[in-house]
């Protein structure tokens, strides 16, 4: 490739990995730090005729941010923030975390406002949180990272900068697109005002399919705005990797490995309608052989405890399964989170334990049951477990299409599911994707052997 000074080129050393384990190799790298310099760089890919896989903070778990044998660039500089007190709105620039954008808003905002909708790794950038539609743990309540774009600046294949807001249709297709449209250059964020109160209620159960029954009997109250379910494999990770993650050796306790748990947090206006609304939930509690005496309860700010608790289960698996990766590299980190609108709370999980049985693997089942889509992460012990768990999901996944239903949901395809999203996914789904691919970038630009095969 011809010589710029935006570029370097890459010797041995050359590969990217996300944190799925899945691993890439990039000819070249950049880390543009204005909107020019990415315009510069894709003029120059373009020119060349290299391709460009670009990234944030590395953090997704299917290999799309990493580069196959072409440019890598990393946005991951490109993290200028600008609030607007006028509206109370934010200029994040594609690079920014949401621990960045979490603290700027708090702070501009004299701690009146905050924004809700980070996912729970805030090393994440904001350009690759809307390229995978994630979400967070707040999202039963404030819905994904994209609900709270207004405007957006991208560079386009032909590396010209463009800038469109909500009413275009241009805004909602780069949301989930995987890095393969265009490169996000920044975006305007909406601001929420700070609940009055807020209250963090863990329930324990002595059984999977009890909190799952617990959460179909709570669908309908008020005040909720986290609704996630932990298995009860959940903890056992999170006691054996407390010693190596600073932010949890922080928490005053662990719940024991052996129970399930329904993780809930209110927020409104009035202290005293909350706490109605939790003795209500505690009371329920025993119906379903819940113990309305051993219930976690935490208010304001001392709910970043249990924030914590909850994020460090993703964690906690991811270190599980570099373990087994150390010991054969084949063996990659696989989860996936499917919505099927045929089936309640307790019937997804289920459906999901007697498969895992059934299969004879090890999943881990926890997340967002509220919306109707846990995770489930499946350890692979071995290369053979690990290709019977890509048989499983691709299992769910069909399933999941057929019964009208979503799935990928938060995480995307990358390339570790790219043959799972072909094998599954309904044919009108396909030529959607494939169509934009086409008319966003039809000659192949942008992260080339993500999602789609060559077209
Ligand atoms: C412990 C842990 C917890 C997690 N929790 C959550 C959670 O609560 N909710 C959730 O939804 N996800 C979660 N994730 C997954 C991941 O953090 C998110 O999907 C996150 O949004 C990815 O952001 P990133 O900056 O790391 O993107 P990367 O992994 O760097 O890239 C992701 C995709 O975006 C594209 N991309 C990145 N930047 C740009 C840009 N500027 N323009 C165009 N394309 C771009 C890349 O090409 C790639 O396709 C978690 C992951 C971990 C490891």
């Amino acid at each position: 490739m011809e010589q710029s000074l935006l570029i370097r080129s890459l010797g041995e050393d050359n590969s990217v990995r996300d944190e799925s384990l899945f691993t890439g190799h990039a000819f070249s790298a950049s880390s543009p730090q204005t909107t020019e310099e990415v315009c510069e760089i894709v003029r120059h890919c373009l020119a060349n005729g290299v391709a460009i896989t670009p990234h944030g903070g590395l953090t997704g778990i299917n290999g799309a941010g990493t580069a196959a044998g072409n440019h890598s660039m990393s946005l991951q500089h490109l993290n200028g923030l600008t609030y607007r007190k006028e509206d109370d709105t934010l200029w994040a620039q594609a690079g920014a975390t949401f621990s960045e954008i979490e603290n700027i808003v708090r702070k501009e905002s004299n701690m009146t406002r905050e924004f809700p909708a980070s996912p729970t790794e805030k090393s994440a950038t904001v350009g690759g949180a809307i390229s995978f539609h994630a979400s967070g743990l707040r999202s039963y309540k404030y819905g994904s990272v994209s609900d709270f774009v207004m405007e957006i600046e991208y560079c386009d294949c032909h590396g010209h900068l463009h800038f469109c807001n909500i009413s275009d249709d241009d805004l909602h297709d780069l949301f989930g697109s995987e890095g393969m449209f265009a490169i996000i250059t920044g975006v305007r964020l909406r601001t929420v005002a700070t609940p009055k109160a807020l209250w963090g209620l863990m329930f324990f159960f002595p059984d999977n399919l009890y909190a799952a029954e617990f959460a179909d009997a709570i669908m309908d109250q008020e005040h909720i705005s986290v609704f996630e379910f932990c298995d009860s494999k959940s903890f056992e990770f999170v006691h054996e990797f407390r010693s190596q993650i600073s932010s949890i050796s922080r928490i005053p306790d662990i719940p024991s490995s052996d129970q399930s748990a329904i993780y809930l947090e209110l927020e409104g206006e009035d202290e005293e309608i909350l706490e109605a609304a939790a003795e209500n939930l505690l009371d329920l509690t025993a119906t379903y052989h819940g113990d309305p005496d051993n219930v976690w309860t935490v208010t304001g700010n001392e709910v970043e405890s249990f924030r914590l608790l909850r994020h460090a289960i993703s964690e906690c698996i991811n270190l599980k399964a570099a373990q087994f990766h150390a010991r054969d590299v084949r063996i990659k980190k696989i989860s996936c989170s499917c919505s099927f609108p045929d089936k309640n709370s307790l019937e997804i999980i289920k459906y999901y334990q007697d498969s895992l049985t059934k299969n004879k693997l090890t999943g881990i089942i926890f997340g967002h049951i509220g919306s109707g889509r846990p995770y489930v992460n499946i350890l692979s012990h071995s290369s053979e477990e690990y290709d019977k768990a890509m048989e499983l999901i691709e299992e769910w996944c069909s399933k999941a299409y057929k019964s009208r239903g979503c799935a990928f949901f938060e995480c995307g395809v990358g390339k570790l599911y790219r043959d799972t999203f072909y094998k599954s996914a309904p044919i009108d789904l396909l030529n959607k994707r494939i169509k934009s691919k086409q008319k966003w970038d039809p000659d192949g630009l942008f992260n080339p052997e993500n999602m789609l095969l060559q077209i």
